[in-house]
Formats: C-alpha cells, structure tokens, sequence
C-alpha cells in the first residue's frame, strides 16, 4: 500500500470512528438499486471522500446478520487493501463494509 493511501485510509477511518452518519439504508435489492446508487456517486468530486461515505453506507465493522465485510466483496483487493468499485476507488479495511457490497 503507498503512503498516499495510508494517510487515505487514516482520515476514512478517522470520520467513520467519529461517528459520520451514513447511509446504510436502504441495501440495494435490485440492479436498478445499485446503478442509482452509483449514479450519484458519480456526480461527487472524486476526491470528495465524505461524500463517497455518506452515500456509498460505509461502517467500519461487518454489518448484518451474516457479518458481511469488505474482505468477502467481490470490489475488493485484499493486497491492496483497496475497493476496486471505480465510483469508490478508496482504501478500505477488510473488515468495514458499504452497502454497494456484492459478491
Ligand atoms: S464495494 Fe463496499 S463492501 Fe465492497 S469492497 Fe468496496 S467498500 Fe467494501
């Protein structure tokens, strides 16, 4: 992992263990769900890491029932510790989720 995405990931971490209300709700149960979702992402700067959050429903443990995490999502890429979903792009621990999770 470079230091650029090491100081990303810190400053995510350090808004999730703030508290950022995001919007966990509602999981998307369809495509159609999905795309809207991904169509707002894509109307944020993409540097806009908040926003991305917000919209994108992250926490910074597993979520739900099956304790599902970044770690079993198809977007993610474990050596780089990073969520490979071209409207997120950010680092992300293996243990946070987001509702744009897929498997
Ligand atoms: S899409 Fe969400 S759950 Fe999947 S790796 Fe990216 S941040 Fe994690």
């Amino acid at each position: 992992m470079s230091s650029d995405n090491g100081a990303l990931l810190k400053s995510i971490a350090d808004m999730l263990a703030k508290g950022l209300e995001t919007q966990v709700e509602p999981f998307p149960e369809t495509d159609k769900e999905f795309s809207d979702i991904l169509i707002q992402l894509r109307q944020l700067d993409p540097k806009d890491l908040k926003g991305k959050l917000v919209i994108g429903g992250f926490v910074d443990h597993p979520y739900g029932p099956d304790k599902q995490r970044c770690l079993e999502c198809m977007y993610y890429l474990v050596h780089r510790k990073f969520c490979d979903l071209p409207e997120l792009a950010v680092p992300v621990e293996p243990e946070w989720w987001c509702r744009l999770w897929r498997i």
